[in-house]
């Protein structure tokens, strides 16, 4: 398997760095220094040799629009020879995603979604969750690969299966996130310590990701950048909603 990667961001960048440890790996970024640090992969000129030269493409963009700019207007799908795969790990819009895909079988190459989630952190330490939308023989193809950046993998079900299920969480992950800090902010103003609100939620039913993780690791000692936009938390909500609304 030649595989490259696309999209060398704090997400992306994590997996790719994560998969050039372990493998040969081509790398591709609009910003080339992107591709220059992640260490012991070989920077493609472009997107378009990245698909001459890999049979396995994996992509980590902002938005769905940007994946189909990548592959249709990069040069992608008429570079790579067919068969080729290619996997989405950005958090995209299930309708775009199957649209794609359905484009892309179309020309005699295979796209599948495995977004995923947890963060650079947990992309450093091999714990990320990765969630599939693939059909089986497909997923089955897949499934070494994801292994080697994490064991936690998830077959969802069909293509678009995988981002539908991570704007499922994303929804959910955001309202705990608001929830918790109105609720902190509450207990501030009452006169409360917060470290020791935490301490006792993280043995109570009000525990969350955010009581586990993000307010002792990163909002008690004051580290306001956790690695992930608050433009992408909105593109994630936005998208969950119009899925509802669809
Ligand atoms: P980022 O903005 O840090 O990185 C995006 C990268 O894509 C940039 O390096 C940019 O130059 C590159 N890029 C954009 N368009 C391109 C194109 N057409 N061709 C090549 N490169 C291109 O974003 P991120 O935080 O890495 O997020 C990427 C995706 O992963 C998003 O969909 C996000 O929602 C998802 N995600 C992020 C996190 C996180 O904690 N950061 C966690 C889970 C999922």
């Amino acid at each position: 398997m030649d595989v490259g990667f696309i999209g060398l961001g704090k997400m992306g960048g994590a997996i790719a760095r994560r998969l050039a440890a372990r493998r040969p790996l081509a790398v591709f970024d609009l910003r080339p220094e992107a591709a220059s640090a992640i260490a012991g992969a070989k920077p493609a000129e472009s997107a378009a040799a990245l698909g001459l030269a890999c049979d396995t493409i994996c992509l980590c963009l902002p938005t769905s629009a940007d994946v189909r700019r990548a592959i249709f207007d990069g040069g992608v799908l008429e570079a790579m020879a067919r068969g080729g795969m290619i996997v989405d790990m950005t958090t995209g819009d299930p309708t775009a995603t199957r649209d794609m895909a359905a484009q892309i079988e179309a020309a005699g190459l295979h796209m599948i979604d495995a977004p995923v989630s947890g963060g650079p952190m947990a992309a450093d330490s091999g714990t990320l969750a990765i969630m599939v939308g693939a059909p089986d023989a497909l997923f089955a193809r897949i499934r070494p690969l994801l292994a080697e950046i994490s064991p936690n993998i998830f077959h969802a079900g069909g293509v678009g299966a995988g981002h539908t299920m991570k704007l499922v969480n994303n929804l959910t992950s955001a309202g705990n996130r608001l929830v918790a800090f109105e609720a902190l902010t509450l207990a501030a103003k009452n006169g409360l310590d917060p470290a020791r609100c935490i301490e006792i939620m993280q043995k109570s039913s009000g525990r969350s990701f955010m009581t586990e993780v993000i307010f002792p690791k990163f909002i008690l000692p004051g580290k306001l950048d956790q690695g992930f936009t608050t433009g992408l938390m909105l593109k994630d909500v936005t998208l969950a909603t119009k899925l509802g609304v669809e």
